[in-house]
């Protein structure tokens, strides 16, 4: 149950670089506040995983299109969270191999799957509020909502959270292509204020985003 004070739902941005702690904040802010935390790279990662199980070329534009136009995506949520389902199987692990990690932002840049996907995550607030995190909520997403954060980190940092993950994941690559896409590229959007994540706890940067929050006038 929501515990935010607004009448209607209300959506929170949290948006950042790959493994900058975004998504260990927003599940613990949709925790602390009794939201849904939807986790929109899963939602690019899923279409990408079910591009690849296709033998598709993530570079062939066209061939991704047409697949997308056949794809059943589905959204639900599952007690505080998202879930992802293709064509009726829901996907857990398979979103986090390297194959996917290798091949998702360039499936990401393709404005078609931005534009389905957008969509989707914009479905979202009809049913609930939300923390949803990823590369364009709070400019593209939501660009009106008033909650937005931008997370940072080291790319030192970031590169050890992620080895320590034991996941192969090169995510500075990963970031140069989100920064440089042209549609919905990674930017910190008007009105989102930056969280610098390097040297935080959990329960610090946890902390320090409520107190960004309260600054945006959420109340709970
Ligand atoms: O957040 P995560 O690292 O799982 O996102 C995986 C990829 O999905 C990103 O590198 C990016 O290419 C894409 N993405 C995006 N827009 C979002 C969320 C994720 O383009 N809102």
């Amino acid at each position: 149950m929501a515990l935010i004070k607004n009448q209607h739902h209300v959506a929170i941005a949290i948006d950042g670089p790959a493994a900058s702690g975004k998504s260990t904040i927003a599940r613990n802010l949709a925790r602390h506040l009794g939201l849904v935390m939807v986790n929109s790279g899963a939602m690019y990662r899923a279409v990408t995983w079910k591009i690849l199980s296709l033998g598709i070329d993530p570079f062939d534009q066209d061939a991704v299109e047409q697949a997308l136009e056949n794809m059943a995506i589905g959204c639900g949520v599952d007690g505080c969270f998202s879930t992802i389902a293709i064509d009726g199987v829901v996907l857990h692990d398979e979103l986090r191999s390297l194959q996917v990690n290798q091949a998702v932002s360039i499936v990401s840049a393709i404005p078609l799957v931005r534009e389905r996907l957008v969509a989707l995550q914009r479905d979202y607030l009809q049913r609930t509020s939300v923390v949803m995190e990823g590369r364009d909520i709070g400019s593209v997403v939501f660009p009106d909502t008033p909650y937005k954060i931008y997370v940072d980190a080291s790319a030192e940092v970031r590169a050890a959270r992620r080895s320590a993950e034991g996941v192969t994941d090169s995510v500075a690559a990963r970031d140069h292509a989100d920064s440089a896409r042209a549609t919905a590229p990674l930017v910190v959007a008007k009105g989102a204020v930056v969280l610098d994540n390097s040297d935080h706890t959990v329960a610090s940067a946890v902390e320090a985003s409520l107190d960004i929050l309260r600054s945006q006038g959420l109340q709970w």
